[in-house]
């Protein structure tokens, strides 16, 4: 079987094996990972790692903090404006999916939005250019979202601007290098490419942090959760973080993940350009290469193809319920073989109902 679900997804095998095999004991300590102590030695010496391996995958320097909040990502539609939007102040948006627009409403609460760009009139099949964003030369930040989950599409240049870039990486982290130069802060909810739901990865610039307003309720701000571990933290989703970048590591890192990755897509996205019986929804050199949303020529179809697609054994291909067709995701822990399996049932579907 393969899970081409969106979130939460498909982990690395090896990650899920050696969880079994450490419950109910971890380790030496008598007891599993979930019932120590989060001040403990063996918790410590696991977020530690954590924090070591997303630092060498992605070479940041000290001058990046490593947090690991609750909340989710949507958590993140708002504390980042209420760290860095002043009521009085202004934060650009580019809008390239319904992710974009669940973070402008957020920020609305907090101070003042300009939407610098949004493809919606276009129903998100692309990622408006940067050369086309329409900036506030003042704006406290930048908010993009690199990979619309919904809407399949992915920025593949990281912008470097005027002012700091914050971006919701969730459906895409570690998954491609990034040029971390024009970054401020990036968020990502950890249920599609590093680990279960219930802890997000957050990486904030010092130089970015130092810039939050005044006063911020304790748990919400970053400040609290840079300095030291404040509160008990997701013990076992940071637990599964750990082994999932480690895997990671272990496949020769981000450029060799990378490298399938493309891989991937570009298998899928052959086999969908091949015939006029699927039609891609994205602009070509848009197409996110983790989630793939495409349609049936008829789209009365479409409920046979995800039926059977599903007693073949390919899960979680519907698209989300709010634009239907259907959607493969394609994180890091999906092998090629989970790609090509697809791609033949696609080929076989289309023979006997096309
Ligand atoms: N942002 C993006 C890009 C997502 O894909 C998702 C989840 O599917 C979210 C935000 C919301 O994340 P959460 O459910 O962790 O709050």
């Amino acid at each position: 079987q393969y899970n081409f679900s969106a979130g939460p997804a498909t982990l690395p095998v090896e990650a899920l094996r050696e969880v079994k095999d450490e419950l109910p004991v971890y380790d030496h300590v008598g007891a599993s990972v979930m019932e120590i102590s989060h001040r403990s030695p063996a918790y410590d010496e696991i977020e530690a790692s954590a924090r070591e391996h997303l630092r060498a995958l992605l070479d940041l320097d000290d001058d990046w903090h490593i947090l690991f909040l609750q909340g989710g990502a949507r958590m993140q539609f708002y504390q980042v404006p209420l760290n860095f939007l002043p009521e009085d102040g202004v934060a650009d948006y580019v809008v390239s999916g319904r992710w974009g627009v669940k973070a402008v409403a957020e920020a609305e609460r907090v101070g003042g939005v300009n939407v610098a760009a949004s493809s919606e009139d276009a129903d998100f099949s692309y990622v408006p250019d940067v050369a086309e964003w329409d900036l506030t030369p003042d704006a406290s930040y930048v908010h993009i979202t690199t990979n619309e989950t919904v809407n399949g599409n992915q920025m593949t240049d990281d912008p470097v601007l005027d002012v700091p870039v914050v971006t919701d990486a969730s459906s895409e982290f570690l998954s491609r290098p990034m040029d971390l130069e024009g970054y401020g802060l990036i968020y990502a909810g950890a249920q599609k490419n590093v680990g279960p739901a219930g802890v997000t990865v957050v990486l904030v610039h010092d130089d970015f942090l130092q810039r939050r307003t005044q006063p911020l309720p304790t748990m919400l701000d970053y400040g609290t959760h840079a300095e030291r571990r404040y509160n008990t933290p997701p013990v076992f989703a940071i637990y599964m973080v750990e082994k999932v970048c480690r895997w990671l590591r272990n496949q020769g890192g981000i450029d060799a993940i990378h490298a399938i990755n493309r891989r991937k897509a570009r298998m899928l996205y052959d086999a969908i350009d091949a015939t006029d019986f699927y039609r891609g929804t994205v602009d070509p050199e848009d197409r996110s290469t983790m989630n793939a949303t495409f349609r049936l020529h008829d789209s009365d179809l479409e409920p046979v193809f995800l039926q059977k697609a599903e007693q073949e054994g390919l899960l979680g291909l519907s698209g989300h319920r709010s634009v239907g067709g259907v959607r493969a995701s394609m994180y890091n822990a999906m092998p090629e073989a989970g790609v090509r399996r697809l791609v033949q049932f696609m080929e076989e579907f289309e023979r006997t109902h096309g």
